[in-house]
């Protein structure tokens, strides 16, 4: 007796052999896939016809900002330190856990309706220590496998002191920090679909001090480190003034690097420390979309992934205006094909499986998820396929990545529960999170003051170095 048995679909198993059949069928028992088989009979407490869709992975997003789901199209256009200082603080500065709690719901919405079933956040926001408990709350009831990153700022944030005034509360002092750290984690590690991890904001974020406290914690409580490194050129020109070392080289020689590591971006590591990457384990969260949005440049996916490094896809925050895999994924792969002058830099192939059996490896999970074959944790997307721009055919991996949209993802499945049926999400109540979501954003327009509001309501604002000028913010 199955739990779920799902008929007469094309199955993208992104098994090691690389197998897709067509009218399969998958049964689920006890929260594990149990049978992948053509014709498959036998009982099931609940059938679902398959036929006409794509059954295949849930996507795994290695890294977010939840918390900045509250605030896209809140400055834009612009790099990530005027964007940060001039509008991201003043506002998030008044984060309270209600408006926490309603972020991370609106983003655990996007990313359900859009097919992710696994991902990373990186949670630096402690303007109140309960922000972070709520978040985790909200994604272990929605069923998501979320690997939350305990975020660390003691020195600056986007490499600015706001050490006074309304935005003091953003940097916290280094105690403090590793105790709720460890309490958090030792909270919140193993139940149920929660994983936890440690990191600094940024390489910039921390003085020395505390990134080795971290790191040593980390080793301790055997669980991931995680942070941005060498996504913005700016923040390698500073690790080689002060350290005298490029930013991975930085994080490698304080013990950062290893298995369970993870490095945001890597947009300009070297050759040198795609080497150290690869030999150390250390992963790459990849984020195309932001990385473009924010003119961060281009990551060389091609080399790290020839050199042996572990690289999965995320959004990022804000920045990608964006939870949709697929276009994440199909954005990777255009990008590379563009920057190299060569169609096959990375594949369709390529960009499917660093959204899946990839990114489970990036976030340890590679036991539980990836793929859909037998004993794995059930995981997975039903994917309308009969519909005018994926039904043309051909092979289903190009038309995945290529033409479907987070949105032709009809039913989702994590550990075996149905989250979302028919594009219903049925662990979240979308309408009340969508109202909650607009009064918790109005509220914190507000708090964020005038240049905010004025932001907010101009039709169509000037743009310039007055709207990069960082001139007048908080400090
Ligand atoms: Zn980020």
């Amino acid at each position: 007796m199955f739990d779920i048995l799902i008929k007469d679909c094309c199955l993208i198993t992104m098994n090691k052999r690389n197998e897709i059949f067509d009218c399969c069928s998958v049964g689920i028992t006890g929260g594990k896939i149990s049978a992948v088989e053509k014709n498959l009979n036998g009982e099931a407490k609940k059938v679902i016809d398959g036929s006409g869709t794509i059954v295949l992975p849930g996507f795994v997003n290695c890294h977010t900002h939840v918390y900045q789901a509250l605030i896209e199209g809140v400055g834009y256009d612009m790099h990530f330190n005027p964007w940060n200082i001039r509008y991201l603080v003043p506002i998030i500065s008044r984060m309270r856990p209600d408006h926490a709690k309603v972020s991370a719901q609106l983003a655990a919405l996007e990313m359900i309706k859009t097919g992710t079933t696994a991902f990373c956040d990186h949670w630096y926001l402690h303007t109140d220590f309960n922000n972070i408990e709520e978040v985790t709350g909200v994604f272990d009831s929605a069923g998501l496998r979320a690997h939350m990153v305990f975020g660390f700022l003691n020195e600056s944030f986007a490499g600015r002191k706001h050490t006074s005034g309304s935005s003091g509360n953003v940097l916290k002092e280094d105690k403090e920090l590793l105790v709720r750290a460890e309490d958090y984690c030792r909270r919140w590690h193993g139940k149920n679909l929660t994983q936890v991890g440690f990191g600094p904001g940024s390489t910039e974020d921390v003085g020395i001090d505390l990134f080795r406290g971290i790191i040593e914690l980390g080793k301790r409580l055997d669980v991931s480190l995680v942070t941005h490194i060498a996504g913005w050129v700016e923040i390698v020109s500073r690790s080689l003034e002060k350290y005298q070392k490029r930013d991975l080289e930085y994080a490698h020689s304080l013990g950062f690097t290893g298995s369970k590591s993870i490095a945001i971006h890597g947009v300009w590591l070297s050759d040198d420390e795609i080497e150290i990457a690869a030999e150390t384990g250390t992963a790459v969260a990849h984020n195309p979309v932001a990385n473009m949005h924010l003119g961060y440049g281009i990551a060389r996916v091609p080399e790290m992934l020839k050199a042996g490094v572990k690289v999965g896809l995320g959004t990022d925050g804000a920045a990608s205006y964006t939870y949709d895999m697929l276009e994440v994924a199909k954005t990777a792969a255009m990008l590379q094909k563009v920057r190299n002058l060569d169609a096959e830099a990375l594949t369709a192939e390529t960009a499917l499986r660093l959204l899946t059996t990839s990114g489970a490896e990036v976030l340890g999970l590679e036991k539980e998820t990836g793929s859909v074959e037998t004993g794995k944790q059930a995981d997975l997307l039903i994917v309308d396929a009969d519909t005018p721009h994926v039904l043309p055919g051909g092979r289903p991996v190009p038309k995945l990545v290529y033409s479907a949209r987070g949105s032709d993802v009809r039913t989702s499945i994590v550990n075996g529960k149905i989250i979302m049926e028919d594009h219903k999400v049925l662990t979240l109540d979308e309408e009340k999170i969508l109202n909650e979501a607009n009064k918790a954003r109005e509220e914190l327009f507000t708090l964020g003051g005038d240049e905010t509001r004025k932001l907010i309501e101009a039709p169509w604002p000037a743009r310039g170095a007055s709207w990069r000028s960082t001139d007048g913010a908080l400090s």
